[in-house]
Formats: C-alpha cells, structure tokens, sequence
C-alpha cells in the first residue's frame, strides 16, 4: 500500500441525488480519484516527497508529481464539502457575512462561482478562497491547480472536469453546477474559513 490512501465519503454514494447520482460518485470517487492516489503514490515512491504532507508536495512538486497530487488535494476537498440535499441551503456565521460584505449578497456570489465555473475552458476547478485577512476570492484554476499555490487557504469548490457531471448532465455544466448549491455543507465550508 503506499502512503496516500482514497478518503472515504462523508455520507452515502446515494445521498447526493438526484444533484449527482450514485454512478457518478462511483466512477469519480472509486475509479477517478483512486487513479490519481495510486498515480501519486507510485510518483514519490522512494523520492523526498514521500516524506511530505500532501499539500507540501503540492507546492513543491511538478510535472506529473504535481498533477497527481494536486487533483487528490481538490478531489479531498471537493468530496468532503457536500452532504444530502436541503431546501433554502445557504451559509451562517462569519462566512455569511464575509460573503455579502464582498458580493453583495449570497445570490451574487453564487451567479458570480457559477459564472466561473461555466467560463473556464476545458477542464479544471472553480474555487473559493480567503487569503490571511479573511478576503474572499473566486478564482478559475486549470487542470490541477489548487488556490494554496496563490497562498490562498481553500474553502469551496466546484469541479468543472467533465468526469464530474457528463454521466448526469452531459454538456450541461450550468445546470450541474446551479443544482450543486443544494448539496453544499456550509457547515464545512464555514469550518475551513474559522481554521
Ligand atoms: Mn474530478
């Protein structure tokens, strides 16, 4: 077994639906993202990066190296974040509050991510961030780029690879990520941004 090993989900491959269906977790949990933990372990077997946390390597690695451990560090994020669907799925506390100091509202802000995420060519992650203030950002990241590599502490994300939503939605990004507000758990998202 190497170092890194698959998470497991929060919750059951059946509790995000109808926003995305159990096939979907299945292949993007159990095929996607063990492909890139087993890639990542394979890359820094018997490197000084097997001594590393994952977000160090993150940062200091590259090529295929990074790639790998990057795509596992958003996918962390990513399938951690979510929890069975809710009506009227909105953020509390200090995040509710540092959104619409910044967006204006929590609606702006969510047409604004959306925006992002619809946007970005090709395939890559739309994020949330704070830097050490606390000032949010949105930001497109490509590929496998994650915000800690613009000192960016991460918070929320939405996975704009089509493997994240072609089985349930095909070409419909825009739908996929509007629906993906139902799932959100605020209550994680709020606990990244306190840390
Ligand atoms: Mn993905």
């Amino acid at each position: 077994m190497g170092k890194f090993e698959l998470i497991s989900l929060p919750y059951a491959v059946t509790d995000l639906e109808p926003v995305i269906s159990a096939q979907t977790i299945g292949f993007h949990h159990g095929k996607h993202l063990q492909g890139y933990v087993n890639n990542l372990n394979t890359a820094i077997e018997g490197t000084p990066f097997e001594e590393m946390e994952l977000e160090e390597i993150v940062r200091k690695a590259s090529g295929g190296t990074l790639n790998n451990a990057g795509q596992t560090l958003n996918h962390n994020l990513y399938f951690s974040q979510f929890r069975k669907a809710a009506t009227d799925n909105r953020p509390t506390g200090e995040l509710a509050a540092a959104i619409e100091a910044q967006f204006g509202s929590f609606e702006a802000f969510q047409k604004e991510f959306v925006n992002a995420g619809v946007t970005l060519f090709g395939s890559g992650w739309v994020w949330l961030s704070a830097d050490n203030n606390g000032q949010l950002f949105i930001t497109q990241e490509t590929n496998a780029a994650n915000p800690i590599l613009r000192g960016y502490k991460p918070l929320l994300t939405f996975d704009v690879w089509e493997h994240a939503y072609y089985l349930d939605y095909q070409n419909r990004r825009p739908d996929h990520l509007n629906a993906l507000w139902q799932i959100v758990n605020w209550d994680v998202v709020e606990s990244r941004y306190r840390a």
